[in-house]
């Protein structure tokens, strides 16, 4: 293959700056994870498909996509987004994969996973609402800036692989949203196993894995912590 047919390139060759390597911290280490794409899965728990009008059947899951340069680290700012007056938070377990496959079979997906984090996937629901009514991408309501919070990376080696747990939200100190690990629809062996038959999955890449019920609106100014036990603490706050 000719150099002019490869995506490939060396950093010489670029005719602007190349973007950073967006990366996340890990848990005890000075080493950092570096982030991939972005997947998240859709109506994952039944309480939540419930609360947004649907019917929560075992159909198979959906996923839609995030650009990683959506990453907001703890204690980072979630700027207020524009053209939105209805801004929700879903607090979400994060797996991050060590290394890809496609077709991975449901009892070896674990063994591609090098960690876990808690995230949030911000989500403009007015103007995921009205691309829902129009049957249009849902991109400019899921896939915004900074619409991505993830705190560090915990490894595998040190938490193994939760599959239960509390998953809750706190806005100001208040619970909004309480869950647990155990009632996700497709878990995360299922997810990966799903998620690889439809895109050879890479190092580096988060999977959201889906939220529980009771999500709802921020305003400018509220701090949001998110918690999944035995995995960590997020914080972030709106401004
Ligand atoms: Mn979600």
């Amino acid at each position: 293959m000719s150099s002019s047919s490869s995506a490939s390139a060396t950093p010489s060759q670029f005719v602007i700056p190349a973007p950073a390597i967006i990366s996340l911290p890990v848990q005890g280490s000075k080493a950092r994870f570096p982030v991939n794409r972005i997947y998240c899965v859709g109506r994952n728990y039944a309480e939540h498909a419930r609360e947004m009008g649907h019917d929560p059947d075992r159909e198979p899951p959906f996923f839609f996509m995030k650009p990683a340069t959506t990453i907001v680290t703890d204690g980072g700012a979630f700027p207020y987004p524009s053209l939105s007056t209805d801004v929700h938070h879903e607090i979400e377990m994060v797996v991050a994969i060590g290394t890809g496959g496609s077709n991975i079979p449901v009892e070896k997906a674990l063994t591609h996973v090098y960690g876990y984090a808690v995230g949030l996937d911000m989500t403009r629901r007015d103007l995921q609402a009205g691309a829902k009514k129009a049957g249009r991408p849902w991109d400019t309501g899921k896939a915004f800036d900074f619409s991505a919070p993830c705190g560090e990376i915990v490894p595998v080696s040190v938490i193994g692989h939760p599959a239960s747990g509390r998953v809750s939200l706190k806005v100001n100190g208040e619970f909004r949203q309480q869950g647990d690990l155990a009632d996700l629809i497709w878990n995360v062996p299922e997810t990966i196993a799903y998620l690889s038959t439809l895109f050879a999955l890479q190092p580096g890449d988060l999977i959201y894995s889906g939220t529980p019920a009771g999500v709802g609106p921020v305003v400018k100014n509220d701090v949001m912590l998110a918690f999944v036990e035995g995995v960590g603490e997020l914080h972030v706050q709106v401004t």
